[in-house]
């Protein structure tokens, strides 16, 4: 099994990544921003600007590993991340795999599925990237991402799932996931671990969006890795807020969940087409939503709290080193 870690500037061995922000976004445009470029076009230097100045931010407080889970129908761009990471010395690792039904671009596939059967065409295409590379560019996803909609993962998605689940056992490339409003973390676990894929290569993610115990328990109980990652993203998409999620992360951690817990934003750095008009008084709830929340505020709530530095160093470093290497 090869335990080099696919990054956009190539592979790096495990104990390379440091500290490891898992769930992130340098940009970002759902399905359809390409319709409206006439007003919003693609503006490559601004994109490349605001990359490097948050990446230089990170790296000022001790990031060495960026992970950007976007999918392919997130508009994801390997070549601007190799340039982001070249010119600031960070290790970006980007996703091969597709988004969830509701806000994915499943139309291509769902055609060609009512056709016949297309999993196979699937897994060819997630093979080549983490193999040989996205497109002509050479660069090699570093992880699988998949996603499942609130309350159901649909056939659709089922069909990325058991892709996922196949590429992960012939390349040992982990599994990330995106779960739709707090729902269906531990029937992910259940699926992908029942496809036969190793708990210890499965980040189940967005854990942060359902602050229930026995949700959280029945997830961890699986032996995945368990995101918190949308952390400073609070009261949209379903999100509670973080004073609700401190005590309940911090009493996970207590119940000795440390070793398998992760910490991360869901931050996009940069959205493509028109800006987002976020209404006026949602802007306080997301003022901490940036990829140094973590570090300026989570990191000294946890301590607080009575989590010790060792417990956090497990978190944000060596956690993120076992999903890669399977440890
Ligand atoms: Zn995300």
């Amino acid at each position: 099994m090869n335990v080099n870690i696919n990054t956009v500037t190539g592979p790096i061995a495990p104990d390379e990544l440091g500290i490891t922000l898992m769930h992130e976004h340098i940009l970002y445009g759902y399905p359809g921003w390409e319709g409206d470029q006439t007003i919003a076009p693609f503006d490559r230097e601004a994109i490349v600007n605001t990359g490097v100045e948050l990446l230089e931010q990170l790296k000022s407080l001790g990031v060495k590993t960026y992970v950007d889970a976007t999918a392919l129908d997130g508009a994801r761009n390997p070549e601007i991340y190799r340039e982001i990471s070249e010119k600031t010395g960070v290790h970006i690792i980007c996703s091969t795999g597709y988004y969830y039904e509701g806000e994915g671009s499943p139309t291509y596939f769902k055609f060609r599925s009512s056709l016949g059967d297309v999993s196979d065409e699937i897994y060819e295409l997630f093979m080549k990237e983490i193999t040989e590379g996205v497109r002509d560019t050479g660069i090699k996803p570093g992880v699988i991402k998949v996603g499942s909609s609130k309350g159901v993962i649909t056939d659709y998605e089922k069909m990325m799932f058991q892709a996922a689940a196949r590429v992960q056992k012939d390349t040992g490339v982990p599994i990330i996931t995106h779960t739709q409003e707090g729902t269906m973390g531990p029937e992910q676990a259940e699926l992908l671990i029942s496809e036969g894929v190793d708990p210890a290569r499965i980040q189940i993610g967005h854990m942060s969006d359902n602050l229930d115990m026995e949700y959280q328990l029945s997830t961890f109980k699986q032996g995945v890795y368990v995101s918190w990652d949308r952390m400073g993203l609070q009261g949209l998409v379903g999100c509670p807020m973080d004073e609700q999620r401190y005590p309940v992360i911090i009493d996970l951690i207590k119940k000795g969940y440390a070793d398998k817990l992760m910490l991360s934003h869901d931050y996009i750095g940069y959205w493509l087409g028109r800006p987002l008009n976020i209404p006026e008084e949602a802007l306080p709830l997301i003022a901490n939503w940036h990829p140094t929340h973590l570090f300026k505020n989570i990191i000294p709530a946890l301590k607080q709290g009575g989590v010790t530095d060792e417990q956090i160093k497990t978190i944000v470093e060596d956690n993120p080193r076992r999903l890669f290497a399977g440890e």
